[in-house]
């Protein structure tokens, strides 16, 4: 019966990972990253000799999807919900693996089940 016990309990977690799945909201694929530019005036702080203050920062998203690389600049008022897509494909990511694994799992659940009411 220990087989039973492992099945039910494979499906109860892919039962709750499904579930999450469902809760997750708005995802991006990607990373934010930040970047500080100097620009082309010649007398811009940007240039000082002493403390150069570079421009920015200005943030950008750089995701490859469907075998294509893009990275475009994110608006200073859109990072924080770029930020929050972001870690949600993350975690879509994660969830979709574990799932996954679990479904090896419950294949091979099944197939030593399967052989242990053959033997009988
Ligand atoms: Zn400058």
């Amino acid at each position: 019966m220990t087989q039973d016990m492992n099945l039910s309990e494979i499906e109860r977690r892919i039962e709750a990972i499904q579930h999450r799945l469902t809760h997750l909201g708005p995802m991006h694929p990607g990373s934010l990253g930040e970047q500080y530019n100097v620009c082309g005036k010649a007398a811009c702080r940007c240039k000082d000799p002493k403390k150069p203050q570079k421009h920015g920062p200005y943030y950008q998203l750089s995701y490859t999807w469907r075998g294509k690389s893009t990275t475009r600049f994110v608006r200073p008022e859109r990072v924080e919900g770029m930020q929050r897509k972001v870690a949600n494909y993350k975690r879509f990511r994660e969830l979709v693996n574990e799932w996954v694994d679990l479904e090896v799992e419950r294949e091979q659940a099944e197939r030593a089940q399967e052989k242990h009411a053959g033997g009988n």
